[in-house]
Parts: structure tokens; sequence; C-alpha cells
């Protein structure tokens, strides 16, 4: 479904090696979790493969098909394809001024031509599977952090994704606002929606995850079942991550 072949990024004209040559395979089924070490690159990946950055070297495929051709002088992106690709941050990034269901229309309303009528009817529909109706009038400023940031993942399914994103979506919230945002994407889940998963939350990362990855050194060092990662790690490397995280 997503083959990473080769992924090179670089900051500051090369001084900055973050992934050197990386390569990953995900399938449809895949509910991939990315861990490691901080600095190793694991946002820059989820980065790359929403086609936010530039990268010098590698390529990205889905289904088979070019999405994105890195090289020294320009990134070749596809954009419908990247149009199908969700991502949500740890920090919310609602609009202020619009209200939730605002939130919720402006892009398909303004990027994709849908109606306005069509573009609400479908935001209620999400709102209310997520429990979120009572909301769709308030603007973000009047809800807690994890109602933001299931109004943010309800936003992005808004734009019919094949492929969801989440970089440490829990980790801005107090903790009891972490298990209704856990809920939200674990139905997500089991409704059959691919996803990477980066987060340091451990019980939710084996609580979701059917295959981990270990991110280390800007490439993957470790490939496995949760089962086989948590208990018997391969490398050093990993086993000193999960003694320091676990
Ligand atoms: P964490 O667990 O702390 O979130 P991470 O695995 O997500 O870490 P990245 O954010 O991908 O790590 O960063 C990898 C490396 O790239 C780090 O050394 C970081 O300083 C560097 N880096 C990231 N973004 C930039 C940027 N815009 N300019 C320069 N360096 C950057
Ligand atoms: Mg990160």
């Amino acid at each position: 479904f997503i083959s990473v072949r080769g992924l090179k990024k670089s900051y500051a004209n090369g001084q900055i090696k973050v992934l050197n040559g990386l390569d990953l395979d995900m399938k449809k089924t895949d509910r991939l979790l990315v861990i490691g070490p901080s600095g190793g690159g694991k946002s820059t990946l989820l980065r790359c493969v929403m086609g936010l950055e530039d990268v010098q070297g590698g390529e990205i495929k889905v289904d088979g098909k070019s999405y994105i051709i890195g090289g020294e002088r320009k990134t070749n992106i596809d954009p419908e394809m990247q149009r199908q690709i969700g991502m949500v941050f740890q920090s919310y990034t609602l609009f202020p001024h619009l209200t939730v269901l605002g939130n919720l229309t402006l892009a398909p309303i303004r990027s994709r031509g849908v109606r306005k009528d069509e573009a609400e009817a479908r935001a209620m529909d999400l709102l209310n599977r997520f429990g979120l109706k009572a909301k769709a009038r308030a603007y973000p400023a009047a809800l807690s952090g994890g109602q933001k940031q299931r109004v943010a993942i309800a936003r992005a399914l808004m734009l019919d994704p094949k492929l969801m994103l989440f970089d440490e979506v829990t980790s801005a919230l107090d903790p009891e606002l972490v298990n209704e945002v856990i809920t939200m994407i674990t139905e997500l889940a089991d409704s059959g929606m691919p996803m990477m998963i980066v987060t340091h939350d451990m019980w939710f990362a084996k609580k979701i995850a059917t295959r981990v990855v270990f991110c280390d050194g800007g490439v993957i060092a470790e490939d496995a079942t949760p089962e086989e990662f948590f208990s018997a790690p391969k490398s050093v490397r990993a086993r000193d991550f999960i003694h320091n995280v676990l």
C-alpha cells in the first residue's frame, strides 16, 4: 500500500541529516506504530509522508504509483495523492475564528468544491459518530483539549483520507483527556482506517499497534510485531529505549 525507498531528508543544506535512506513498507491492514528516541526522525518521517517536506532522495509510492520522488534540486509530489492523506499533530491547529462546523467544512467547500449543505451534513454525521454533535456551533476556545483534538481528527476525516498520520496527538493533553482521544482513534482503526502513529504513550501504543517500527538514526532499525518488539527487542538500542519508556 505505502512503500518508502531510500528516503533522504536533511536540513540546513545537508548539514543536518535526519533520514538516511529510510525503507518502509506498509500494508492497508497495518496500524503502524513508529517509535524511537527523541530526534530519531519520527516526526520528520510523517511530515515527509504527508508531503510537507522537500526530500533530497528516495521515493514514496502509494498503491504502486509514484507519489513523492526526492532529489537534490527538486522534490516531485503528486498533489492528488497528497490529498488522500490526513495528518493530526500534537498542537491543536483549529481555526479559532471558526466554529467546529466551520472548521470541518472549510477545506471541503473551499478546495474541493463541495456544496455547503452537503459538507455540513457530512460534518454533522462525523460529529455525531464521535460524540461531538452538541459542539457543532461552539468555537475552539470553548472546547477542552480532548475535544479540540477530536475535532482536529474529524476535520481530517472530512477529506476522506485513505491513510491517517498521528504525531503525538495525546502529548499535550491533561491525563484525564487522553482517553477520549485514544478511544476515537481506536474506533477509527477498528473501522479499517490505515494509520501511522507516533506516540510516547506505551499503553496506547500497545493497545492500537499491529506492527512496530523502531526509528533510530534516520532509518528503520527494527520492524516487528508489538509482542516481539516489547518482549524481545533485537538491538541494544531498542532494548535501552524500551527500558527507559516502560
Ligand atoms: P521527538 O520524539 O522528540 O518528537 P522525532 O523523532 O520526532 O523526535 P524529528 O522531529 O523528526 O525527531 O527531528 C529529527 C532531527 O531533525 C532532530 O535532530 C531535529 O533537531 C532535526 N530537525 C527537525 N526539524 C528541523 C528543522 N526544521 N530544521 C532543522 N533541523 C530540524
Ligand atoms: Mg516528533
